[in-house]
């Protein structure tokens, strides 16, 4: 099994990290999961593109443009031969004495290796019961940063309680979940926040919402409240991982009538429409 490190393919036990890389002192860094269906990577030149601009955002360069990153993850795959599962690409400020200042000369460190994972079928036919949490992140998660600290305590916080996720609420308005985006579907316009500083700009929300104007799905980016959130008809989360999940619970109290919906399903079948055309297997 291979991995990336610097634009070289190495062998993943020889892939070895400084203990003074700012990635692992102060989460200095950004990072990408690309999906990879049947040998292919699915939206890679979006996930690349939303790299660069997380990097460039950090002002951390980035030595590769994001056609070389696309040579480079295409032939990773092709060498640990990955059918079905998933490329974790990350960038660090690199190694150097420990001081907030950015160094002088750090060389940047880019590794990206892949792991197996399959489509999460058991949740996207029965849907996941979530919990509401206070958004208690920074202003800027649409840089998809290393700093994982809020979606890793609310995740375990939410299995602590029994449920599948959380969905993140910031002044009484629902931003994302935490790893993916919220969708609610209320008389059958479907809603999700608009994107900014306040939200990540999924890679997958922005598909969805490409392919409900292609199926004549009324979709408007226009952020709603918890209260609203537990009215709605349906509620679905995405995310290059989770795909189109559907949400049958929040805090405790059904969504609708408890089951994943008709709209749901409507966008877990063009995703794979898209999946499928852009990734023949
Ligand atoms: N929001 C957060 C906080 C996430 O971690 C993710 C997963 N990357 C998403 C949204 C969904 O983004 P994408 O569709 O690009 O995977």
């Amino acid at each position: 099994e291979s991995v990336i490190m610097n634009g070289e393919l190495r062998n993943r036990d020889q892939c070895l990290i400084s203990f003074e890389d700012r990635g692992y002192q102060f989460g200095d860094g950004v990072y990408e999961v690309i999906r990879v269906y049947g040998g292919r990577p699915f939206l890679m030149e979006e996930h690349l593109h939303r790299f660069k601009r997380s990097a460039d955002e950090l002002k951390i360069r980035l030595a590769w443009d994001e056609q070389e990153l696309a040579l480079m993850f295409n032939e990773l795959v092709a060498v640990n031969e990955v059918m079905d599962g998933k490329i974790y690409v990350q960038l660090t400020r690199g190694a150097a004495k420990r001081d907030h200042l950015f160094p002088g000369q750090a060389e940047p460190v880019l590794i990206a290796y892949t792991d197996p994972a399959s489509r999460p079928l058991d949740k996207m036919n029965k849907g996941i019961r979530v919990m509401t949490v206070d958004d208690i992140r920074w202003l800027r998660v649409d840089i998809k940063s290393l700093n994982l600290l809020p979606n890793v305590l609310v995740r375990q916080q939410a299995h602590d309680a029994g449920a599948d996720d959380a969905i993140f609420v910031r002044n009484g308005i629902v931003t994302e979940g935490s790893s993916s985006n919220v969708f609610g579907v209320k008389d059958g316009i479907c809603y999700t926040h608009p994107a900014g500083n306040l939200i990540l700009n999924g890679i997958t929300r922005q598909k969805l919402l490409q392919l409900a104007e292609a199926h004549g799905i009324a979709c408007v980016e226009q952020a709603f409240t918890r209260d609203q959130l537990l009215e709605m008809d349906e509620v679905f989360i995405s995310g290059t991982i989770s795909e189109v999940t559907p949400v049958i619970a929040v805090d405790g109290q059904p969504i609708g009538n408890g089951k994943p919906g008709a709209i749901t399903a409507k966008f877990q079948e063009a995703l794979a429409e898209a999946v499928r055309s852009a990734c023949p297997s």
